[in-house]
This record gives C-alpha cells, sequence and structure tokens, in this order.
C-alpha cells in the first residue's frame, strides 16, 4: 500500500487549506471545536457549495465532481482542522446524498441530488427514538401507507441540524406485521409539512444542535419513500458505514489539540517549558501517537470504498478507536490545564480561548452517537474477527 498523496492531491488540500484560511482572515467565522456537527452556518455551505465541494465524491453524470473518497476525506480533513462550521451540509454530504445515489429513482435523484448540492438541503438523522437506538430495528415511528403517499407518526431523539432542519430522512415501520428487521423503510421529505414539530435539546454543553421531532399524522408523498419499501433496515446499514467512517470521529476537536501543544510549548512550569516535563511530554506523545493511528484507520476506510467494497468493520474499528483519542485528548487537555482548564471563554482567566470544558462534556457523547462503542466492538468481533455472536 502506498501511503503518499498524489501531487494532485497535495494540491487540493492546498487549494481547501488556502479557501479556509482566506475565510478565517476575513472574519466570516472563528474556527471552533465540534464546528462539523454544531456550526450550522448557511452561509458557509453556500460558499462550499460554490466551490462544488458539496458531492465532490458523486458520479460525474449525476453532476457530482466524481472525484474519489480519499479526495473527499482530504477536504473534510481540512475543514475539521481549520474547525469550519461546516454542519448544514455535512449529513447530506456525507450519507443522504449517497443513500438517494444507491437507492434513489432517476426522478429522486434528479430531485434530490442538486439542491443538496447546491447547498440548500440542511437534513436531519432521524434513526434514533426514545426506546430504540442501539437496537434500532425496535423503532415504533410508522408509516402507514396509502393511496397517494404515507402516513407518518411518532417520535425521533437526537435529530441533528436541529433549528436549521429543512429536511429530514428518517426510518418508519412500514409493515407491522413482519419480524422487526424486515418491516422498515427509509424516507427523505420537508420538515415544512403540517404535523412536524421540532423541539429543540439542550446537551450537557448547553448546545441545541440537535432536536427531538414530533411526527403526528404528517402526510408524506409516495416519492418520499427512498428504495424497496419494508427493506430500509438493510439499506440503512450500508449508510451508517459512511456515517461513522469519516475524520470527524478524530478530529472534531482538533482547535483544541493544537492549541493545547501550541501552549504546552509556550507555557513555563518550574522554569522550563511544560512540554519538557517528562510526564506531560509522555502523555502528548501517547496522543500524538493515538491521533497518527486513527487517521491511518480512518484513512483505510476512504481506500476500501475507493476500491469499491462496503468499509464495514473498518469503519467500525475507526469510529470506535477514534472517539477514544478525542476523549483522551479531552480528559488530558483538562489534566495539564488544571483548575484554570475549567474556565470558559467569557472568564478572563481562560486559556486556550475556553475550548476544554465544553470539548471534555461534550466527549462523552463521542461514544454514543453514530453507534456506541461497545456496538462497533459488537460488529467488528462478528463480521471482522469471525466470533460467535
Ligand atoms: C451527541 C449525540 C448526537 C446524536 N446524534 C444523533 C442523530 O443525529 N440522529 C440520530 O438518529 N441519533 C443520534 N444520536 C443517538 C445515538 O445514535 C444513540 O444515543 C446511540 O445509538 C445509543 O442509543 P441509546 O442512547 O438509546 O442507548 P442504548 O441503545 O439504550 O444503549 C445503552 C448502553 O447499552 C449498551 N448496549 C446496548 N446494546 C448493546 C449490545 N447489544 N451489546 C453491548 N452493549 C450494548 C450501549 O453501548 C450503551 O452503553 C445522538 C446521540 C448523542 C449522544
Amino acid at each position: 500500500m502506498d501511503f503518499k498523496f498524489t501531487d494532485a492531491q497535495i494540491a487540493f488540500r492546498k487549494e481547501v487549506a488556502d479557501f479556509l484560511q482566506d475565510e478565517i482572515s476575513k472574519g466570516l467565522w472563528k474556527p471552533a471545536c465540534d464546528a462539523w456537527i454544531q456550526g450550522q452556518d448557511p452561509s458557509f455551505t453556500k460558499r462550499v457549495a460554490a466551490k462544488g465541494w458539496i458531492g465532490l465524491s458523486w458520479p460525474k453524470e449525476l453532476g457530482g465532481q466524481g472525484r474519489s473518497a480519499v479526495d473527499r476525506m482530504i477536504m473534510t480533513e481540512e475543514m475539521l482542522r481549520y474547525g469550519a462550521p461546516a454542519a448544514c451540509h455535512w449529513f447530506a454530504d456525507r450519507q443522504i446524498g449517497n443513500a438517494v445515489i444507491h437507492y434513489g429513482t432517476d426522478a429522486q435523484k434528479k430531485e434530490w441530488l442538486p439542491i443538496i448540492m447546491r447547498g440548500e438541503a440542511y437534513v436531519g438523522l432521524g434513526l434514533s427514538e426514545p426506546d430504540a437506538a442501539s437496537d434500532l430495528a425496535s423503532i415504533k415511528t410508522k408509516a402507514t401507507e396509502t393511496e397517494d403517499g404515507f402516513i407518518i407518526d411518532g417520535q425521533k431523539v437526537w435529530t441533528s441540524c436541529a433549528k436549521h432542519m429543512n429536511y429530514i430522512y428518517l426510518v418508519a415501520r412500514t409493515d407491522p406485521t413482519q419480524p422487526k428487521h424486515r418491516g422498515i423503510s427509509e424516507f427523505l421529505f420537508s420538515t415544512q409539512l403540517p404535523g412536524v414539530t421540532l423541539t429543540p435539546t439542550v446537551d450537557i454543553t448547553g448546545s441545541e444542535a440537535w432536536c427531538e421531532t414530533f411526527l403526528d399524522q404528517v402526510k408524506v408523498p409516495k416519492s418520499a419513500l427512498i428504495g424497496t419499501i419494508n427493506k430500509g433496515f438493510y439499506q440503512v446499514v450500508n449508510q451508517l458505514d459512511f456515517e461513522r467512517a469519516g475524520l470527524e470521529r478524530l478530529m472534531g476537536n482538533y482547535p483544541l489539540y493544537e492549541a493545547l501543544i501550541k501552549y504546552c510549548k509556550e507555557t513555563k512550569r518550574h522554569g522550563q517549558p511544560l512540554c519538557k516535563d517528562g510526564s506531560v511530554r509522555n502523555k502528548l506523545t501517547q496522543l500524538q501517537v493515538e491521533y497518527e493511528v486513527g487517521r491511518l484507520l480512518t484513512y483505510r476506510v476512504a481506500l476500501v470504498i475507493d476500491e469499491g467494497r462496503a468499509p464495514n468493520t473498518e469503519a467500525s474499528m475507526a469510529k470506535a478507536y477514534s472517539t477514544a483519542f478525542e476523549q483522551h485528548l479531552a480528559m488530558l487537555a483538562m489534566d495539564i490545564l488544571g483548575l484554570y482548564g475549567s474556565l470558559v471563554e467569557e472568564s478572563k482567566y481562560e486559556v486556550i480561548s475556553g475550548m476544554a470544558p465544553a470539548s471534555f462534556l461534550a466527549s462523552k457523547g463521542y461514544s454514543l452517537q453514530a453507534g456506541t462503542s461497545e456496538i462497533l466492538r459488537n460488529v467488528f468481533a462478528q463480521r471482522g474477527l469471525g466470533l460467535p455472536a
């Protein structure tokens, strides 16, 4: 395996980095932790769309750029490095567009892909419910077929894109008489339809980046069904690989990581820079090793996608490993920064822009969202190592 990037890939990375640096220098936004999931900025999404970077790896005949999964990973790596507010388009670009490409009709491809690529579809992910998330097949939200469409009733929790969400992707039970994995279907529709209510979820950090979605007799057209009726559970497994596979699981807090290393180089304790203190140095080195391993595991996912294979075990492994890195980073930041590390940006005594407390709190959710680490270990134990269930 050749671990080197090509000259074209190196040039593309620079193009993305130059664009982001220019945006920061114009004061359009400030780098932030978790901005890929919490930084909801429709104007940034529009500017990214204008560059042709939404749908970068989608086929040219469908309006995409036909670039490789590795190219897309390079682009997202730079977005994460600079903490860019990409949340409005992230989910549609990462997985919903792919679901439409894989399972949608020609008419659905014509309907959905252009609005996603124009940066106008802020699609929330509606999988989890109050009593079903790890065990997705237990969902209770139901979609009842009518002559001209479906009527959807139920509730979703932790739906991404929250107040900006103008479309929702969800799974609902279409046949309650079938075994639970078999009677589920995928839907994509506007949140402006009557009967959809979005209620913000205030998370442990105080953020409202997610919401609860209530669906009360929501009438959706037949064209909202993506793929084959009652086969949604099997379709979504493919989509989850894309959800789990990205560098966002490793680099969500890259601004904190970079700032922590700078702080350790510049701050003196007992007359010498912190990074020369043996115990700090060891911990930072361990962290750096974990980061590099996580990066390689994640690039491996892109290589598997480019080979045309489903990165099922690779994505599970990369996500479980990378979120553990993110949690170690947040804990180490709190450890090294001491009491000052608990102060938020508004405090005059804050250090490294008060990033550490929110990262520390948010990091608790990383090993839950998009599949818990226990579930992911089950996936690679059974499908990767062939261990018994
Ligand atoms: C910050 C955040 C963002 C999220 N974003 C979204 C989103 O955008 N869209 C969406 O639909 N959902 C989202 N979720 C929901 C997330 O997918 C679920 O929280 C997650 O899948 C776990 O489900 P649960 O919370 O119901 O826990 P449960 O499924 O009840 O699990 C509880 C515990 O039991 C363990 N467990 C469960 N089953 C097994 C098993 N078979 N073997 C071993 N251990 C097991 C789990 O690992 C966990 O530790 C988000 C969650 C968080 C915290």
